[in-house]
């Protein structure tokens, strides 16, 4: 192989709860309107025929605990806390059984977004690009392997920004259970170790400021949080 011509940022890996490796970052995808009640709250009703997705950049992705200045072109700055999924072993065309023993853990992540962005680009049927995978945009928690967690069924899912209460769910309310989006998303893509799934966010979503300090939780796993500085 040839020099290149010059280095790409590292992408980050995810610290793995009892495992001295680490998990590199292949491929981000993001599953859309996934409880009802945000969907509702975004002016939407549910599609239950099919999941949506849209991907985010591992190289825009940041590890839990960063500090990252209010992003550019945006007033309406939202959370999302979402259940990431990492994928452990190839699947392609996936049965409900294949899909379960693919999963190599779980985290807590956030899907921040550049909500008014978003809008636009919805209301022009546009792309959501610039909505959604911004810098420093996807935050992520250290993992925890599933064979170390007895899974989704009953966890809460919560968010608190500066220790005020902002998103309390179920995992539970999800429409397309873990299962079901991989078997789904595994006719579109031939899913591989690397590739991190977020599942969507509850009801409950909202703007953050400069300066102030969000913390998301899911039930047995480790926390995620991130700091927001004043604009660049
Ligand atoms: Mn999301």
């Amino acid at each position: 192989m040839t020099e290149t011509l010059f280095d790409l940022p590292k992408t980050p890996a995810i610290q793995v709860l009892g495992e001295a490796r680490s998990y590199p970052i292949g491929r981000i995808f993001c599953v859309g309107r996934n409880y009802a009640a945000h969907a509702a709250e975004m002016g939407n009703e549910v599609d239950r025929e099919a999941p949506f997705y849209f991907t985010k950049s591992a190289a825009n992705a940041v590890l839990s605990g960063a500090t990252a200045p209010y992003p550019p072109g945006t007033s309406d700055f939202h959370h999302e806390m979402e259940l990431a999924v990492a994928v452990g072993a190839p699947l392609f065309r996936a049965s409900r059984e294949e899909a379960r023993a693919a999963i190599y853990a779980y985290g807590c992540a956030l899907d921040m977004t550049r909500r008014d962005l978003q809008g636009q680009a919805k209301d022009k049927r546009r792309p959501w690009d610039l909505g959604k995978d911004l810098e420093q945009g996807t935050v992520l928690a250290p993992l925890t392997r599933a064979a170390d967690w007895d899974g989704p069924a009953g966890k809460k899912i919560w968010l608190k920004v500066d220790d005020v209460l902002r998103q309390d769910a179920s995992l539970d309310e999800m429409i397309w259970s873990v299962e079901d989006i991989l078997c789904h998303l595994s006719g579109y893509y031939h899913l591989r170790p690397g590739d991190l799934i977020l599942t969507g966010t509850p009801a409950g979503v909202g703007a953050v400021q400069a300066g102030q300090a969000i913390r998301g939780g899911i039930e047995g796993l480790s926390d995620v949080s991130l700091t927001l500085s004043e604009a660049e």
